[in-house]
């Protein structure tokens, strides 16, 4: 049994008037134990939205959650509110999630407050110091508040509040992209720590295709509310098979000798996410589409043991 199961997910979202944006459209995914994976996309490809929905902080229009078992758009708030200490998230703004009127200390054993209120004054003390200390924080900051604090120590402290207590999953959005190149590799480095030492699963959301190279089991690939290419990390570096994907690495990353298809690149501008489109959502932008990308229904397909495609021609040499 997954962790995280999210199948045939959709969001729409309505504007005024007539207006509906296609957030999310028919996404399903799965987060194992202790495994990453991460979410890949262009501003706008439904990241946020898909993490959000995960914890039910906002509600799928079509679709199933379910965590740890368990279907999470059926819990009561009670129930919810339990879940949330095992399901937890990090946002990529450190400073903006934190109540800057709080100390750290108290940031921290906030969650601990909710979800466990009976515990002994005392050992939620030791609980939060023992966090900070996990987090790579010295001791006295737990007297600081956040507008003390640097980018990277203040997104300490919010891993230090997600993982107070004990969550087995944490949706990551965009963790390290307002921090200095130095520090976020600091970051990664403790987030993959304490991965190692705690066992929690990661979705791991990122724009940055450099960001998550290192620290995913698995990627999925978005692409205007649609996973468009799925598989373990190594092999979609190594072999990506969609024109997104390949595109997405070439303007990524210097050419892979070992790589086995020429780089692809997009032309023109994305759809707008207003549209409802039936079949390939890269159409117009794609160098190798055809007519009939948008004459059938172009839906994930598995090509390989864990792999899936959204495409009807992969792997197609491009311009
Ligand atoms: P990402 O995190 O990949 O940048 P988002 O999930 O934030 O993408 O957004 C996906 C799409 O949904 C975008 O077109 C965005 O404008 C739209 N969207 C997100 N949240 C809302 C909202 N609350 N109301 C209306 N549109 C939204
Ligand atoms: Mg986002």
């Amino acid at each position: 049994m997954s962790l995280l199961e999210l199948a045939e997910v959709s969001k729409e979202f309505h504007l005024g008037g007539a207006t509906t944006v296609y957030a999310l459209d028919d996404v399903s995914l799965t987060v194992d134990a202790g495994e990453t994976l991460a979410i890949i996309g262009e501003s706008g490809s439904g990241k946020s939205t898909l993490g959000r929905l995960a914890l039910r902080l906002i509600e799928p229009t079509r679709g199933r959650v379910h965590f740890e078992g368990t279907d999470v758009l059926a819990l009561p708030p009670a129930e919810l509110r339990k879940m949330r200490a095992r399901l937890q998230i990090i946002f990529q703004e450190p400073f903006e999630s934190l109540n800057p009127r709080m100390r750290v200390g108290d940031i921290v054993g906030e969650p601990l407050a909710i979800h466990r209120p009976r515990t002994p004054a005392r050992e939620r003390r030791d609980r939060v110091a023992r966090v900070i200390e996990q987090v790579g924080l010295s001791p006295d900051m737990a007297r600081r508040y956040p507008g003390e604090l640097s980018g990277g120590q203040q997104q300490r402290v919010g891993i230090a509040r997600a993982i107070v207590t004990e969550p087995s999953l944490i949706v990551l959005d965009e963790p390290t992209s307002s921090l200095d190149l130095s520090v976020r590799a600091q970051i990664l480095q403790l987030l993959a720590d304490l991965q190692a030492e705690l066992g929690m699963g990661y979705l791991f959301i990122s724009h940055d295709i450099h960001t998550v190279r290192y620290v995913s089991d698995r990627i999925a690939v978005m692409y205007r509310g649609r996973v468009v290419e799925t598989g373990p990390s190594e092999r979609v570096f190594a072999d990506p098979q969609h024109p997104y994907t390949r595109a997405l690495l070439a303007a990524a990353l210097p050419v892979d000798p070992d790589q086995e298809l020429p780089p692809a690149r997009l032309v023109g501008d994305p759809l707008s996410p207003t549209r409802l489109v039936q079949g390939c959502v890269l159409y117009g932008r794609c160098p190798v589409g055809e007519d009939r990308c948008v004459q059938t229904e172009v839906r994930l397909t598995p090509i390989d043991v864990g792999r899936e495609v959204a495409c009807i021609k992969p792997g197609a040499p491009g311009s």
